[in-house]
């Protein structure tokens, strides 16, 4: 199963490939890869293909939750498998969240603090220490989650980390692109509390590397970036790629191999190369 997974990993590459020809102008893929309380997001800032977790049979608190089409595809192959071993409760309780609703619970979280006899100032700066100012939640990405435990009734606690969900996710969610994002012991760097419960698809082979790296997204892509060159980095089951930081939109041959172009923020590229190896993996499904 984990060999399928690379392939089709390999594949969300090969998905941003133009289909024909004639599209010789490479496109940047609708993944943005940061969003951080550094680098936020407009109003307007809106997932391009959201479906609902219940479309896909994901176990989740409210019919409503979303995530982004790829995100979602990947979840529900890391769910199934993580039942097949053996580890059943689990509970997405958030996906996308529109600016509207974090202007909500920053909102309410602000009047908290005033009704308490905080001044204006000092109720938005603490405010601001615990719900993430409008714009700047990973959540408007459609890329993350948050995911909860029937047991625990749904509630996001430092408990989950612990829970045979929240080791099973540790151990095997880089398997399916996903990554723990706010890591207990890199709260300064991403200016998040850590966060047991909150995940987020980054693809092929960024979260695998993360993981093998214990590095947080920033400093991955700090690293790219500081790197200057193209850095190899082979997955053991017949798939290697290259990647590469880009100041400036690239301009890559799409036709020679398959390549991904990610915006990391308001600025920078991040140009994944994949390789396939058909002498390790012959390419085929069963
Ligand atoms: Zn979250």
């Amino acid at each position: 199963m984990k060999k399928l997974f690379c392939l089709l990993l390999a594949l969300t590459l090969l998905s941003a490939l133009p289909l024909g020809a004639a599209a010789a102008v490479p496109e940047v893929s609708r993944m943005r890869l940061l969003f951080n309380p550094w680098n936020g997001v407009s109003e307007e800032y809106v997932p391009a293909d959201p479906v609902t977790l219940y479309s896909l049979s994901i176990r989740a608190s409210l019919s409503a939750i979303q995530l982004d089409r790829q995100a979602a595809h990947f979840a529900k192959a890391m769910f199934t498998d993580m039942a097949a071993d053996g580890v059943t409760d689990y509970m997405v309780v958030s996906g996308y969240r529109a600016y509207e609703s974090q202007q909500r619970l920053f909102t309410n979280k602000i009047n908290q603090y005033l009704g308490q006899g905080y001044g204006e100032q000092e109720a938005r700066v603490l405010a601001s220490s615990i719900v993430a100012v409008p714009g700047t939640s990973e959540h408007q990405s459609g890329y993350a989650m948050d995911i909860s435990t029937s047991k625990q009734g749904g509630t996001l606690t430092n408990a989950i980390e612990t829970s045979p969900m929240g080791q099973w996710m540790r151990a095997n969610c880089a398997d399916y692109g996903y990554i723990l994002r706010y890591a207990k012991d890199k709260t300064e760097i991403t200016g998040i509390v850590y966060e047991p419960w909150h995940f987020r698809f980054i693809g092929a082979p960024h979260a695998k590397i993360i993981t093998e790296r214990g590095i947080c997204l920033e400093e991955y892509l700090a690293l790219m970036k500081d790197q200057g060159r193209t850095v190899p980095y082979v997955d053991g089951d017949g798939i290697s790629y290259s990647i590469r930081y880009a100041t400036a939109l690239p301009d890559v041959d799409l036709n020679e191999s398959a390549v991904a172009v990610h915006a990391v923020a308001a600025e920078g590229y991040l140009v994944t190369t994949a390789q396939h190896n058909p002498l390790l993996t012959p390419l085929r499904w069963n």
